[in-house]
């Protein structure tokens, strides 16, 4: 019988750095406009929707930029190609600050609705836009976090080194597509408990509930999920937005979750590149992403009421 006087950890081995216990990296997605082109390309006609987005790169950049700094942590930002070519000195500012910046679509696609091609044309564009702002980026994050099971061989081809895109596990590990592929990719896992799109965007007629919730409860909320992070010896990954976080009461409140995760023992307050290299450089195991079977047609799914019906069949 266990000992149920002491506190319950989950079993954990990942091999962090010497002295380190646990990661924790902040990553921020700068989807500004293209996040809401890519939803009604329309949208570009609405002027106040328009400055709602473009606060991200803006207003909040710099304020992000400064907090980190005042912090002495560095960060990921994954920035469409879109958004680079409309505010390059806000990447390079970025780049300026020792953050790493890295892949996140051209115009925010929906990819679960793009072809072969056009998914291949979506990555080429990205890379293009922020090579002409000086980055070579090693990490990709799909748009609204989804992967395809043919990105993994795309993302290969191009010398991506990881994906932060998956929602299969509290550490990262080493994957690939399939067998006979030599190459892996690391994939540093995400998990929408900890997306401030979630707790905080609302615009009308485009995304949100209309709750919008209180920084401390979110506060409360990143705080728990770090705290057992550091126990469980897990990788904590926060993604924000700047268009949303930036904003001055969540700013506060994110620089107090920082305080927070400061205090915690053992922590490695990495980039997704770094805590990628390490995993590529320490981890042996490669597991294999195969792709789920077609189920084909469920008892009480009569006609062409797929549940997944608004999904491409491209895929
Ligand atoms: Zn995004």
């Amino acid at each position: 019988m266990s000992d149920t006087r002491q506190p319950f950890h989950p079993p954990s081995g990942f091999p962090w750095p010497d002295g380190k216990k646990f990661a924790a990296s902040l990553t921020f997605d700068v989807d500004a406009e293209a996040g809401a082109l890519a939803f009604d390309a329309t949208f570009h006609r609405r002027m106040s929707l328009m400055t709602h987005q473009s606060y991200g790169p803006s207003v909040a950049v710099p304020k992000l930029l400064a907090m980190l700094e005042h912090h002495d942590i560095r960060a990921t930002f994954f920035v469409p190609g879109y958004t680079a070519d409309l505010y390059p000195d806000m990447v390079r500012a970025i780049v300026a600050g020792g953050h790493e910046v890295a892949h996140h679509g051209w115009m925010h696609e929906k990819t679960t609705s793009l072809t072969d091609a056009q998914e291949a044309e979506m990555l080429d564009r990205g890379l293009e836009s922020l090579d002409r702002v000086g980055v070579r980026p090693v990490g990709y994050r799909a748009p609204w976090w989804e992967y395809n099971y043919r990105t993994t061989d795309m993302l290969l081809e191009r010398g991506f080194a990881y994906d932060s895109s998956l929602l299969d596990g509290d550490v990262p590990y080493r994957f690939t597509s399939g067998d006979g592929v030599a190459r892996d990719l690391v994939e540093i896992p995400v998990d929408w408990a900890l997306d401030d799109w979630e707790q905080f965007a609302f615009y009308p007629e485009w995304t949100g509930s209309g709750l919008i919730e209180s920084p401390r409860k979110a506060l409360q909320m990143w705080s728990d999920e770090a705290s057992v992070a550091a126990t469980a010896g897990n990788c904590f990954v926060l993604t924000n937005h700047p268009f949303i976080s930036g904003r001055p009461t969540r700013l506060s409140a994110l620089s107090e979750l920082v305080d927070h995760i400061t205090s915690l023992d053992g922590v490695w307050f990495a980039t997704l590149q770094q805590i990628a290299e390490h995993t590529a450089n320490t981890l042996s195991d490669i597991r294999i992403h195969h792709r789920i079977p077609d189920p084909g047609p469920q008892p009480g799914q009569g006609g062409d009421g797929h549940p997944l019906g608004h999904l491409h069949d491209n895929l």
